[in-house]
């Protein structure tokens, strides 16, 4: 498996350091609102790895992803907001517990994650729940030096401790500069230095989500979580840490600086990184108004997996625009397939067509090159030369990596709720015939289809009917 290493840079064979069990650690949610298709994308990224770690290698996946349920703050909605709990602020704009709130998202997070096919995770540690790791974490970086307590009476990460701090994003410690109100804030409150952050948040005012410690009340920052999480569930060294291009900078390069400080050696082998989705040409965003979440997707009547095949039309490490058009293209491809993927099934069974796996291998295993192997699935589908049970295998196979449920149709009568009795039988019996090029069968079948009141056009995604 060859994957884009953000630390260095290059394309990385990537091979389990514990043979045949590859650990891996995604960012996860923060659940103090709905994860957008954006935010998805990242998640369908961490499974299309596992997919192909486990179809193409035959090795098992050790996946852990967090749950932050408290100390991400808001630095980015507003000044008087400025460094405010993510979830202290929804509670109180919806008048609500934070942790109700942060168990409905968390719900909601599961919902949308199997809409898309995503594989569970091994784990689903909440900071919330992993608060003495987290403190015994900051105690081992207190007893190295690494992190000291602020006249605010909140700990703080030294980040001039760690040398190679940059390393992922190529942000020198020099080149920093004070530039946040959030920065100016904690300057003046404790920190020595603008490049160090917060491992433990004096409560202040706070009274919700406070644990108490030898620093007194507080909360931990959202970067340690990361770190204590990854360090408790996977160990000292794992192989693949992925996040938004978004969390490279400050989230893992923090994680980065806390996790080695304290072992005292690289913890993760590979940082993967997944783009932007963008919708209508800019960042999603609840700001700009043009979030797009997984629900608003189903409400239009596209299926959820319309989504992720939409993702797989581009490579991970490329900014994707999300269009209405593109998800209605890609939700017509997912439904052809599906029916064709049925009617294959029909047909006397054959091995894969071995020509067309051997290429669909070498795409994934170009970093992960989708595109490439769609277009290797759209040449297949089209080739007179390979028997229709090669077809259906092969798709069948495929699918265990691409997620689409592309055999949901088999053995079903397509759409017989629509439509008259009888038709749906010569639908399937029509594609079949097109599938064969026997014209003259389609053509009888066509006018069988008319005299029930079942109208047939043919288009470049196969046949479509309307029902007078
Ligand atoms: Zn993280």
């Amino acid at each position: 498996m060859r994957l884009t290493d953000t630390r260095t840079r290059r394309v990385e064979e990537i091979r389990p350091e514990r043979s045949r069990r590859l650990t891996m650690y995604a960012c996860g949610p923060t659940v103090y609102r709905s994860q957008h298709v954006g935010n998805l994308r990242t998640f369908v990224l961490g499974d299309l790895i596992s997919r192909c770690a486990e179809t193409l290698h035959g090795w098992s996946v050790e996946l852990v992803q967090n749950i932050t349920d408290v100390g991400h703050l808001a630095d980015d909605t507003g000044i008087e907001l400025a460094g405010e709990d993510k979830l202290l602020l929804a509670a109180r704009e919806e008048n609500r517990d934070p942790f109700e709130i942060a168990r409905f998202y968390e719900a909601q997070f599961h919902e949308d994650c199997a809409a898309l096919n995503i594989k569970p995770a091994a784990r689903y540690p909440r900071a919330s729940e992993c608060i003495e790791l987290i403190v015994d974490l900051i105690s081992r970086l207190m007893d190295k030096q690494h992190a000291y307590v602020g006249a605010d009476g909140s700990v703080y990460f030294d980040a001039r401790s760690f040398p190679s701090y940059g390393a992922i994003s190529g942000n020198r410690l020099e080149d920093l500069r004070a530039g946040h109100r959030q920065d100016a804030a904690e300057l003046s409150a404790g920190k020595r230095f603008h490049a160090d952050w917060a491992l433990w948040k004096s409560a202040g005012a706070n009274r919700q989500m406070v644990w108490d410690t030898a620093w007194g009340p507080g909360f931990p920052g959202w970067h340690i979580e990361c770190s204590a999480m990854s360090l408790h569930y996977l160990g000292e060294t794992f192989d693949i840490h992925t996040g938004g291009i978004d969390l490279r900078f400050p989230h893992h390069e923090d994680e980065r600086a806390q996790s080695e400080s304290a072992v005292g050696h690289e913890v993760v082998r590979h940082w993967v990184h997944g783009e932007h989705l963008l919708a209508d040409g800019r960042k999603m965003a609840k700001s700009t108004g043009n979030v797009v979440l997984v629900r608003d997707v189903a409400e239009r009547g596209f299926d959820p997996l319309a989504v992720r095949l939409f993702y797989l039309t581009g490579r991970y490490r490329q900014q994707m625009n999300l269009t209405w058009d593109a998800i209605a293209g890609a939700d017509r491809r997912l439904r052809r397939w599906r029916t064709k993927v049925a009617a294959w099934a029909e047909a006397p069974s054959a091995a894969m067509a071995e020509d067309y796996v051997g290429r669909l291998r070498e795409a994934f295993e170009d970093d992960l090159d989708t595109p490439t192997a769609l277009v290797a699935l759209a040449d297949l589908e089209k080739d007179d030369a390979v028997p229709a049970g090669a077809k259906f295998e092969t798709f069948a196979w495929v699918d265990r990596v691409l997620g689409l449920d592309l055999v949901r149709d088999v053995g079903k009568p397509v759409m017989a709720a629509e439509l008259p009795d009888g038709a749906a039988d010569l639908l399937q019996r029509r594609e079949r015939a097109r599938a064969a090029k026997d014209w003259a069968a389609s053509d009888t079948l066509r006018d069988e289809l008319t005299s029930l009141g079942v109208a047939v056009t043919d288009g470049p995604d196969g046949q479509t009917w309307t029902v007078s």
